[in-house]
């Protein structure tokens, strides 16, 4: 039986099947604008994440692993029809469960969802090894093998669409997935899993098991019938990944956090550049890895791109939202407004300037209005720590050598921006800035062909393109002796 969209008791889903966790524990998400409890959720233990690797490993071995690629495709595109048909009331779970506005659901996230699934669904059928001659009395070639059962570990801030980011290409492969959706956000991967068995996915292939990262989360990371795991999250909980995955040397791939530095040079289209540096930080509540955090400003034009980006901060419609007009609704959680509230404590305590915003504006909800400081120092806790929050800080420099010292000084390494009319300075910016996107004149697109990824504390791997297949297949070498 389907989930009712509204219902308040939710399930696992196991091998095809709706069943409460072994230990009979729930845990409660909450809707993190009105803070009320909108569904109860069984709560994966090591028990059930076993089950749910067991029953992966046995489509694997089963029906899934038998398929064509191109059949794999048909139920990929008929999972991509059955998103668009429900697409409305998964629009309002995942806002309902996330926080996060419908407009930009609806704009963004739900697009880039239907258009990771129908590129890797197209790929099913074109995974292809090569043929290598080496001897005159030898065939010899190489093919892709699914790399096998595949921990998938999503966080809370894009929790259906990074999720499919993971499943599009691990299903295309030929791979089987355990999914573990953030605590915070369980609900819309609970949806997809079902909507997959609906596409005729056979049981097993998609199991989603949410659950604590310390306990369900780890127990998949721990698994020795795992082969691989592909996380996103933060850089603490990627080293704990590391060392889990040592015990069965599985592969493990690590999209992690950020703190991107969006450069402005004086001869730059200045209207342009401060609207897109406002979406970089505001949009989603500036919960975003790729957050342009730190907008870095030439001295020339800093108080007036301060001031303009404070007057872009002030005007963004911030409430419920389920209003098609809301541009910004809360962060994801108590916890995640506590921190955000903090970090503004500490930028005022380093001497930074609050500009506009920094407080909580209403007494329901966890809402923290958009936030800007200026005259921030390069070496500050806020312009050095993600915050993970619509908190900008604006740093000022003199010249290109301080614009990239300042650009390139953190522990990150995922995306950086760059504004600026001069080609010649846009080449040298995009050769030193040490991040694995750079936007020049833009910030912020990002799309499923492109490769994403980092370095450093950003991680390692590639998401997107033709290297996401490198991901979740393993070469084999082949060596056939055609002499009698
Ligand atoms: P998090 O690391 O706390 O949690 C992410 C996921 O890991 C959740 O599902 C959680 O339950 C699970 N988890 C936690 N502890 C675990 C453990 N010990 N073993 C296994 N799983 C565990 O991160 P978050 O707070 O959910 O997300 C915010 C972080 O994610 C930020 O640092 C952000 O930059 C990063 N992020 C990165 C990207 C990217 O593409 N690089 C995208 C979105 C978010």
């Amino acid at each position: 039986m389907p989930y009712d969209l509204h219902s308040s008791q939710w399930n696992l889903l196991i091998g095809g099947e709706h069943v409460p966790a072994r230990s009979g524990r729930t845990f409660a998400t909450v809707d993190p604008a009105t803070e009320r409890v909108i569904a109860h959720v069984a709560e994966a233990g090591a028990e059930d994440v076993d089950a749910a690797v067991a029953s992966a490993r046995k489509a694997l071995d089963g029906p899934w692993g038998r398929m064509r690629g191109s059949e794999r495709g048909a139920c990929l595109f008929r999972l991509a029809e059955l998103i668009e048909r429900d697409q409305e009331p998964l629009i309002d779970l995942e806002s309902m469960d996330a926080g996060k506005p419908v407009a930009s659901i609806r704009r963004q996230d739900m697009p880039a969802v239907l258009d990771t699934l129908r590129y890797y669904a197209g790929f099913a059928d074109k995974i292809n090894g090569q043929v290598i001659p080496t001897h005159p009395d030898a065939l010899t070639y190489t093919m892709r093998e699914p790399i096998g059962v595949v921990g998938a570990i999503v966080p809370w801030n894009f929790p259906l669409m990074i999720g499919m980011w993971k499943i599009a290409p691990a299903l295309a492969c030929g791979c089987t997935v355990v999914l573990k959706p953030a605590e915070l956000t369980p609900l819309t991967a609970l949806r997809l899993g079902e909507l997959a068995l609906e596409a005729g996915l056979p049981p097993g292939v998609l199991n989603v098991v949410p659950g604590p990262g310390a306990t369900a989360g780890a127990a998949l990371v721990d698994h020795p019938d795992v082969d691989k795991v592909t996380f996103t999250g933060s850089p603490g909980v990627g080293r704990q990944i590391l060392r889990g995955a040592a015990g069965n040397l599985k592969r493990v791939t690590l999209e992690l956090g950020g703190k991107s530095a969006n450069i402005i040079f004086p001869d730059a289209d200045i209207e342009a550049a401060v609207r897109a540096a406002a979406s970089g930080i505001f949009f989603n509540s500036g919960q975003v890895c790729s957050a342009g955090s730190r907008i870095l400003v030439h001295e020339d034009i800093r108080a007036e791109v301060t001031e303009r980006l404070a007057a872009r901060a002030e005007a963004i419609r911030l409430g419920d939202p389920r209003d098609a007009a809301t541009r910004m609704g809360p962060v994801v959680s108590e916890a995640q407004m506590t921190r955000v509230l903090d970090y503004i404590d500490v930028g005022r305590r380093e001497g930074a300037e609050l500009v506009t915003g920094g407080i909580r504006p209403t007494d329901r909800g966890y809402f923290v209005s958009p936030t800007v400081f200026g005259g921030v120092a390069h070496d500050m806790r806020i312009s050095q720590e993600e915050i993970f929050g619509p908190v900008a800080s604006v740093i000022g420099f003199r010249d290109e050598d301080e614009a990239l010292r300042y650009a390139n000084g953190t522990a990150y390494s995922l995306a950086a921006g760059v504004w600026s009319r001069d080609f010649p300075r846009l080449h040298r910016f995009i050769r030193g800035l040490k991040a694995g996107t750079v936007w020049a004149n833009t910030f912020g697109p990002t799309d499923v062909r492109l490769p994403w990824g980092g370095a450093r504390d950003s991680g390692f791997g590639r998401e997107h393109g033709e290297v996401a297949i490198e991901n979740f297949t393993e070469p084999k070498s082949v060596w056939i002796s055609t002499c009698d």
